[in-house]
């Protein structure tokens, strides 16, 4: 166990890893397999109070920190990287924009039911033409009178790659209501399944995470009362680098557990594995990519606690989630890759948990930022305006 975790929370990581053993593990080649969203152990999840982590009591949230909710993720990415991929984008994403960006009339209206886990939340900011660039969105919104001379909104334009967009109640959606405003243009609606104009296409053909129910969101002259407004028009993009800021702590908790998964299992074949008469664990060259892995695994571990430790005592994190995020999802995709280096044939072909974590794990190093992304936000923290 890890020496800075409080008694608390290794207790939470028992829990969840043997929630996570008996009831993802197993399923986590059929998720992958046959593209299933994981409702079952959402539903498990959510019976265990954490589908509700870090939203407060009073919105019907299970509490908690971020440095809790880190326990969390390590033990389901390290289980199954679909069902981390929900969880995340469910609670960091969906949840939190609607706690950051809401009025506490808000709050009550949407976060009970996403916390207990009933609904489910997605996050929709990327567009045909806009992912690394957030400021060029071109989903419309426009305010207009109803037919009872009421002020709403009238929004246009689709978003793409919306994990757990196809199966998704509740839309956290950015969009764009002034181009010529900058930055100051963007604002975040709540939209709802079901409103009318509102279509959802599911995205399939992912090299990974396939469990996670991507889809394209289509908006034709959607009606979104103003109360579905989160925050002032034009502070969209500051909630949405907020959110982000954050929940890159959590892909990168998230990346700890796909490599933890990997290096278990590369730990368990290596003592099982015969060649020339001995394990190939007692050969020196796969001694030492185990311990690179592990040391990486550690560093990545360290720096995602103190990006987490710095959110959650309220302090400027944002380079730190950028460096934990990034150098824990390179350094997943580096042990993902001595871990089926050290399965040789039996690595490359499924089902084998290596096999799939080294897919899992690309996307890491794209979604929520991409790695470029990542380093130009660190560089920017460390050079500062010139
Ligand atoms: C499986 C999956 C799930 C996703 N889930 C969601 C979701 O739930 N909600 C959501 O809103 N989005 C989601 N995304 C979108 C994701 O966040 C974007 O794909 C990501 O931010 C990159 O944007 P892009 O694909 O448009 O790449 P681009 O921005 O077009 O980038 C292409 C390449 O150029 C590089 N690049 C771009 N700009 C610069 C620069 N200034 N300097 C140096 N290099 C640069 C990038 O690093 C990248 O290598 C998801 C994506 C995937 C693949």
């Amino acid at each position: 166990m890890q020496p800075f975790y409080n008694e608390q929370q290794t207790m939470l990581a028992t829990t969840v890893r043997q929630f996570a053993a008996e009831n993802l593990a197993p399923k986590a080649d059929e998720v992958d397999e046959k593209e299933v969203f994981p409702i079952d152990q959402f539903r498990g999840l959510s019976e265990l109070g954490l589908t509700g982590m870090t939203v407060p009591e009073e919105f019907g949230g299970s509490g908690g920190e971020y440095k809790d909710f880190m326990v969390v993720l390590e033990e389901v990415g390290a289980a199954c990287g679909s069902t981390s991929t929900v969880l995340i984008t469910h609670v960091s994403l969906g949840s939190q924009t609607i706690y950051h960006g809401g009025s506490d009339e808000q709050r009550q209206r949407w976060l009970p039911s996403l916390a207990s886990g009933k609904k489910i939340s997605a996050f929709a900011l990327t567009e045909a033409g806009t992912g690394s660039d957030a400021l060029a969105l071109e989903t419309s919104l426009t305010r207009v009178k109803n037919a009872e001379g009421k002020d709403e909104y009238v929004l246009n334009g689709s978003k793409l790659f919306c994990t757990n967009g196809a199966v998704a109640d509740v839309f956290s959606v950015f969009t764009n209501h002034d181009k010529d405003a900058g930055h100051k243009g963007v604002t975040a609606v709540v939209v709802e399944k079901g409103t009318p104009g509102f279509t959802i296409n599911p995205q399939h053909g992912k090299m990974g995470m396939k469990g996670c129910a991507t889809a394209e969101l289509v908006f034709d002259n959607c009606r979104i009362p103003i109360e579905n407004r989160l925050g002032e028009e034009g502070e969209g993009y500051k909630l949405a680098l907020k959110i982000l800021d954050s929940s890159r702590i959590m892909i990168a908790a998230q990346c700890l557990g796909l490599a933890k998964g990997a290096l278990d299992a590369a730990l368990s074949y290596s003592k099982q594995r015969n060649t020339f008469g001995k394990p190939i664990a007692t050969r020196q060259a796969i001694q030492f990519m185990m311990a690179d892995m592990a040391v990486e695994l550690d560093a990545a571990r360290l720096l995602t606690y103190r990006a987490a430790a710095l959110y959650d005592e309220g302090l400027p994190h944002g380079k730190e989630s950028a460096m934990a995020k990034l150098y824990a999802s390179e350094a997943a995709g580096r042990i993902a890759s001595k871990a089926l280096q050290i399965h040789g044939g039996v690595g490359y072909f499924k089902p084998s948990a290596v096999e799939r974590i080294y897919r899992d794990q690309r996307v890491t190093e794209i979604y929520e930022g991409t790695s470029e992304i990542q380093r130009l936000v660190i560089s920017r923290a460390l050079i500062g305006d010139l």
